[in-house]
């Protein structure tokens, strides 16, 4: 691969595109920019923003895109500031959320003149099986091990790491789960749309094993 490369992960809840993005960075060295751990430090910053996004997340409301884009701003700042000859590229994961993000990142990508190899990865699978993925998940209640609802690990019956016994979930609740879907199709999916248009999106079929599901991202990023 030519470097460097932007990968933008979309899918929805349970299509497995965190696992898939750590996949590459760790294949690759590239860094990655998780709206997640960026969150986080937004509400421990000691400041109103820090004070605000904290008790706003804690009532599951969405942080604001403007706050979402300046830790984007000052985080590929950083990335750009210290970038040399070994920089491979930036995996993005949990981002954009919705249309006004994703034309921001693009306007921030071009800025920071990474634009040209952009491209976004959209793990897709559908809303039913999204849907069976997140209300039949487990965790290992000795060690905590989140196991997926998907390929091997559909029928496993103890924990394959602890061998402790396996718990469904509690904080999903179907009407939770419903309503992330439903922000899916309202948001995400124009951004889906966004990237086809620019000639910038990939499907990857997400209903595989995550190993298949990683093997298709390999040779779709390579003969694209
Ligand atoms: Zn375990």
């Amino acid at each position: 691969m030519s470097s460097p490369q932007i990968f933008t992960f979309l899918g929805r809840a349970g299509s497995g595109k965190g696992t898939q993005a750590e996949l590459l960075v760790k294949e690759f060295g590239f860094i990655y920019v998780g709206s997640g751990q960026m969150l986080r430090d937004l509400k421990n910053m000691d400041s109103f923003s820090g004070r605000k996004a904290d008790r706003v997340m804690k009532e599951g409301k969405l942080v604001p895109t403007t706050l979402i884009f300046q830790q984007w701003i000052n985080r590929l700042e950083d990335i750009k500031n210290k970038e040399n000859k070994n920089f491979k590229g930036i995996v993005f994961d949990g981002s954009p959320r919705m249309i006004g993000e994703a034309e921001l990142l693009r306007q921030a990508l071009e800025w920071y003149e990474w634009e040209e190899n952009a491209r976004a990865l959209l793990i897709d699978i559908s809303r039913e099986e999204a849907f069976n993925r997140l209300t039949k998940r487990r965790n290992c209640r000795e060690c905590g091990q989140l196991i997926p609802y998907v390929g091997r690990y559909k029928t496993l019956e103890k924990c394959d790491k602890c061998g402790g016994e396996l718990i469904t979930r509690a904080d999903d609740t179907p009407e939770a789960i419903n309503l992330r879907l439903d922000l899916f199709e309202k948001e995400v999916a124009p951004v889906i749309d966004f990237y086809q248009k620019e000639g910038k999106l990939i499907k990857i079929n997400g209903e595989q094993s995550i190993e298949d599901v990683y093997k298709e991202i390999l040779e779709k990023i390579k003969t694209y």
